[in-house]
């Protein structure tokens, strides 16, 4: 890929602003680890990011998205193509009665604060869960029993192909971590959310009582990227974790924690090698202890 043309084709086409290169991909995920990525896009409106797909599809650049950054690997040499995070654009909140119109980029725990100052219930669960709308549609984020497509209406989307569509909440087959637009490189643009009129103290005390869980249960104060495995059906990941002794198990500053072994913190400078060596060695054990392959929750992405 040569930049210099690419730097030229983003000044015709007026969106050399909302670029930057070589950019650090850590200061984005709640890991802080990872390389840099060779483009890094950060569209306000539609029409700049069509602009960024137009580019990657004429130069063949790969291009991902990112929300928060808050279950992803990003590899230690980073990667190549662009990566996306949708700005300021598309963080907008329009509240019609009970019906929310969320941008993509918007922060859930922010949109469960808002929600609450609305005494609108259905985001209690998410008040604690350090993603965007985005990336929670995509998996269907979810914590003690609700989960997102409980409230998703209908999404609004940027295919493949640079065409805007929508799909509501039946065409989405929402899953365990999953929906229809995943692996796609669909990218959402926002959705409109149906909630509940509630009571404050109500709303408030279910906030707590989730809080308080989480805090019980994961190492909400250290950097990590939440779940590294899907529970497997008819187990806990993090059991199966425990069982096999990997509790604890450190590589480098990376260390599978003794509070939540699904979760792998990251106590300083741990590089991804660290990380994925825990990961594969967690797989290992796993597999050869119970004859069950753990299927990874986090995305990876970049070049080793
Ligand atoms: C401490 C901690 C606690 C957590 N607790 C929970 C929990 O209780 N429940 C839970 O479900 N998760 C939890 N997570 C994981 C994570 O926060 C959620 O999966 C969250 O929904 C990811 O959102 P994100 O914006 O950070 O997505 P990212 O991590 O940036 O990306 C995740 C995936 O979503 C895709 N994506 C992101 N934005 C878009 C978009 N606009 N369009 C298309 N694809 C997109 C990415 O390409 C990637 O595949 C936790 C994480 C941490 C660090």
């Amino acid at each position: 890929m040569n930049l210099e043309i690419i730097s030229n084709e983003l000044k015709k086409r007026e969106i050399n602003k909302i670029v930057k290169f070589n950019e650090p991909l850590k200061k984005h995920t709640s890991f802080r680890i990872g390389g840099p990525v060779d483009i890094f896009c950060t569209p306000n409106t539609i029409e700049e990011l069509k602009k960024v797909i137009s580019i990657s599809k004429e130069y063949d650049i790969p291009f991902w998205v990112i929300g928060n950054g808050s279950n992803i690997l990003i590899l230690d040499q980073g990667v190549r193509g662009i990566v996306i995070k949708l700005n300021q654009g598309f963080k907008k909140i329009i509240f019609l009665d009970k019906i929310v119109k969320v941008g993509a980029g918007v922060s859930l725990i922010y949109l469960g604060k808002i929600a609450l100052k609305r005494e609108l219930s259905g985001l209690e669960f998410v008040c604690n869960i350090p993603g965007t709308l985005g990336g929670a549609i995509i998996n269907n984020a979810s914590f003690n029993g609700n989960c997102m497509a409980n409230i998703v209406q209908e999404v609004t989307f940027l295919t493949e192909e640079n065409n805007l569509e929508s799909a509501s909440k039946s065409d989405l087959d929402f899953n365990y971590r999953k929906c229809n637009l995943k692996g796609r490189s669909a990218i959402i643009l926002g959705a409109t959310l149906q909630l509940k009129e509630g009571n404050k103290e109500k709303i408030e005390s279910k906030i707590r009582k989730n809080i308080k869980i989480r805090k019980a249960k994961q190492p909400i104060d250290k950097l990590s990227a939440g779940s590294i495995f899907k529970n497997p059906p008819g187990y806990y990941a993090a059991e199966l974790i425990e069982k096999v002794g990997a509790k604890g198990l450190s590589q480098g500053k990376a260390e599978v924690s003794c509070k939540h072994a699904n979760f792998i913190i990251n106590n300083g400078n741990a590089t991804a090698r660290d990380v994925l060596y825990l990961i594969e060695e967690i797989e290992k054990r796993v597999k050869e202890a119970f004859n069950i392959e753990l299927n990874r929750e986090i995305q990876i992405l970049g070049e080793p």
